[in-house]
């Protein structure tokens, strides 16, 4: 069953809504994303990793041993107008049946990408890219990541970063273009699930203002409840906008970390602006569930 929030919406707790464990790309196991989110003050945290609910149950319970209150999540990959967009869904119950098909169904889909990655590569002179993207993953779901980390180790690049500029990254060889399912599809799994699907880092996807409304409303007539308007480390300007985005079509607030791993390029646990108090917080739609 899906956790509800028994605090109250006092505005006094820190909310982590996006963060990433090892069982997707993350590189802490869920336990100990728990005890550092507990570490940096997280008093609400969202374990949402890509297309996977396989560390829930281990955060929940490292969550209860520590007091921190643990919403089941995932960051399901999805697209809309041909582009890659992610949609996390909150609270959802990770044992829903269509729930469970449909992280099935997803890990298919990224088994299939990481053969043409490698294969791609391996146009380009680098060989055993698939067992060494597989290895890094070590059955986590598989993901650019770790092709990533496995060009890294094998000497390619210097940097994770420098993988994506040169081999993965948008128009490189390793982007290989994939039929995720569309928004209609994730957002009827989370509802189904008894989640809200959140519009996952609108301004990462380098939209223009027009079309970025255009998405979200889209993402509201299919059923969409909220948008990320805090994410990572992003200008306060940029929340501001997102804000009377957000206010406009009726969608709520989410904020999150989108917390990878401990180091420079990742935004730390919890370390991000507050949510402009125009916004509606997310974190209403379950709390105030509770109260009847
Ligand atoms: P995938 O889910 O396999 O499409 O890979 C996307 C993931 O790659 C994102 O969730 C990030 O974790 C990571 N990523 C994307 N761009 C970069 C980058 N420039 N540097 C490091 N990691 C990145
Ligand atoms: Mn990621
Ligand atoms: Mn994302
Ligand atoms: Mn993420």
């Amino acid at each position: 069953m899906p956790v509800s929030a028994i605090m109250s919406s006092s505005g006094t707790y820190i909310y982590d809504l996006h963060t990433h464990s090892n069982v997707s790309d993350g590189i802490l196991s869920p336990e100990m994303l728990v005890s550092r989110a507990k570490l940096h003050g997280v008093d609400v945290l969202a374990l949402t990793d890509h297309d996977t609910v396989a560390g829930i149950s281990i955060a929940t319970q490292a969550a209860a041993s520590c007091g921190i209150q643990l919403i089941p999540g995932i960051e399901f990959s999805s697209q809309w107008c041909g582009r890659n967009i992610h949609v996390v869904g909150l609270n959802i119950d990770p044992e829903d049946p269509s729930l469970v098909e449909a992280v099935m169904s997803q890990r298919e889909v990224r088994l299939r990408r990481a053969e043409a990655i490698a294969e791609r590569l391996s146009r380009q002179g680098i060989q055993g890219s698939l067992a060494g993207a597989e290895r890094m993953a070590g059955g986590a779901v598989i993901g650019r990541p770790h092709f990533a980390r496995y060009l890294v180790e094998q000497g390619v690049v210097s940097s994770v970063e420098t993988a994506f500029k040169r081999y993965l990254g948008t128009g490189k060889a390793g982007d290989v273009k994939v039929e995720w399912p569309d928004f209609e599809q994730v957002i009827a799994w989370i509802r189904q699930a008894g989640g809200i699907a959140v519009l996952a880092h609108p301004h990462k996807y380098k939209l223009t203002r027009t079309k970025l409304i255009r998405m979200a409303t889209a993402f509201v007539s299919l059923g969409g409840q909220a948008m990320e308007v805090q994410c990572g480390s992003q200008a306060l300007a940029i929340a501001e906008d997102l804000s009377r985005i957000a206010t406009a079509l009726g969608l709520c607030a989410s904020c999150g970390s989108d917390f990878h791993a401990p180091g420079q390029k990742w935004q730390e646990l919890g370390a991000f602006g507050k949510l402009p108090p125009s916004v509606r917080p997310v974190w209403e739609l379950w709390e105030n569930s509770n109260e009847f």
